[in-house]
């Protein structure tokens, strides 16, 4: 049981339990959120990051699974 991570965790709680939310397979704006999210999360910009979570999750068309 060496499970122990040495990467840096974010001084703040990484948002909620529910994340990430999956992009919906074929949605170019779900896809390009998420890698926006990605992005904005390395840059250690956890706002924006969720920003684009919200913004998937509300991303209409489509359903993320959670209600
Ligand atoms: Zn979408």
């Amino acid at each position: 049981m060496t499970a122990h991570q040495t990467t840096q965790e974010p001084p703040i709680s990484l948002l909620d339990p529910t994340r990430p939310p999956t992009p919906a397979p074929g949605c170019d704006v779900c896809d390009a959120l998420d890698r926006q999210r990605a992005a904005a999360e390395e840059a250690g910009d956890i706002r924006r990051a969720t920003a684009y979570e919200v913004e998937m999750r509300r991303h209409p068309g489509h359903r993320g699974g959670t209600s």
